[in-house]
């Protein structure tokens, strides 16, 4: 058995950063940006009013100032002339600022009569003009890799950035495997059970920007698992779950072993998630995951996001735990390493009460997975732990 931290290295070794691929913007977020992107333009591309009201001489303005109007600008369509002095030109939010004008008086501080304007109420200092490039300038770079926020897309848009270059989504192969499982929405029999983590285990990996095949359930015989992983060829990533243990319907092990998968490690010391095997299969990665439903999710988020993270090419593949305070006592760790499901709130964090690795409503319920290290002793609410968010 291998501690976590080794187990995450070796898995780093089996897979490695994608090539790249160019999408439209708009179907962009949520990708890995492959290389940087630049910027052709200033933003705004001129200077331009922050409020509707008038242009003029920032050297005339003063209370009770007057001027007489001479035209007008609007978002899109400029005033062509200049502002000479003791002249205003009607202006709204977003127009480019006339030649002659260096102020802009809100609408709220002015008195209008026809073309006569005065500035009724005090203006202040502030100018209300962005100036040109205020938001970004020509040659502003987007650095990769990045994963892209709804942000990212709305700046890239801005700078006019039409098609976006990104890491290819690694393609990962779910293969479910047992005889008791029937897929959602299916009738199951009186001794069957519904996969379960397989579409946790989907969501998760696509929300980390993988695509997810699942595959249809494998059954607890040897040709069937061939079948199963026959069908998940050309996968970046192969995951089985379930069978991965030692009863007489485990059959993971043999099977991939037949098939050559070169195997670089078999069991983790850690709960739950124990039996976790994972190697080299052809063109593929393997990781055979747990069947228990949290076990298999908590090893997905310990495992599988960061290989797949890895393959988009994002630098900082293991998201780093976090500290929090201990909002009630826990007793002492056993030997393995222990992800406990825990709610975060703003007393601290709380360990569930049930730990047991079947249990999705107590993963469902947590937002955290609280972290002992082998043999932790007892700690006292108040004392700091580290975890995970989940
Ligand atoms: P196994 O590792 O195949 O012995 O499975 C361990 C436990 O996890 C058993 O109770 C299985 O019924 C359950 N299990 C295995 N795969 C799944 C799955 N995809 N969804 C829900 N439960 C599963
Ligand atoms: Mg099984």
């Amino acid at each position: 058995m291998i501690s976590v931290k080794d187990a995450r290295a070796l898995l780093f070794k089996l897979v490695s950063p994608l090539p790249s691929e160019t999408v439209s913007l708009a179907d962009s977020a949520g990708r890995c940006l492959a290389a940087d992107v630049v910027a052709t333009r200033d933003q705004p591309p001129f200077a331009a009013s922050s409020m509707d009201g008038y242009a003029v001489k920032a050297a005339e303005v003063e209370l009770h100032a007057m001027f007489k109007v001479v035209g007008e600008a609007a978002a899109g369509r400029r005033f062509q002339g200049t502002v000479g002095p003791g002249q205003a030109v009607r202006i709204f939010t977003g127009a480019p600022v006339p030649d002659g004008a260096d102020f802009v008086v809100i609408q709220e501080d002015t008195d209008r009569r026809g073309d006569l304007l005065t500035i009724a109420d005090e203006p202040g200092e502030k100018t209300n003009i962005r100036p040109a490039g205020a938001d970004f300038k020509s040659g502003t770079k987007i650095c990769a890799p990045k994963q892209l926020r709804p942000e990212d897309v709305a700046l890239m848009a801005a700078m006019n950035i039409a098609e976006v270059p990104v890491a290819r989504k690694p393609v990962v192969a779910l293969i479910s495997t047992g005889d008791e499982l029937v897929m959602p929405g299916e009738i199951p029999g009186p001794d069957q059970i519904i996969a379960s983590n397989t579409f946790g285990l989907k969501a998760l990996l696509e929300k980390t920007g993988a695509h997810v095949r699942v595959l249809p359930i494998a059954r607890d015989t040897q040709s069937s698992l061939e079948t199963a992983f026959g069908l998940a060829e050309g996968a970046d990533l192969v995951v089985t779950i379930g069978g991965a243990s030692v009863g007489d319907y485990d059959l993971v092990s043999d099977v991939s072993s037949n098939l050559g998968m070169d195997r670089a490690f078999y069991k983790i010391r850690m709960r739950p998630g124990k039996p976790l095997m994972a190697g080299r299969l052809g063109q593929s990665a393997m990781v055979g995951l747990p069947g228990n439903p949290v076990s298999a999710m908590v090893c997905g988020y310990l495992f599988l996001v960061p290989m797949i993270r890895r393959m988009l090419g994002i630098q900082e593949v293991l998201q780093p735990f976090r500290t929090a305070k201990l909002a009630a006592d826990i007793s002492q760790n056993g030997p393995r390493e222990h992800y406990m499901r825990a709610v975060l709130d703003y007393e601290g964090i709380r360990a569930c009460d049930d730990q047991d690795s079947s249990l999705l409503s107590v993963l469902a319920q947590a937002n955290a997975l609280l972290v002992r290290p082998p043999d932790d002793p007892a700690r006292s609410a108040g004392d700091e732990v580290q975890y995970l968010p989940i």
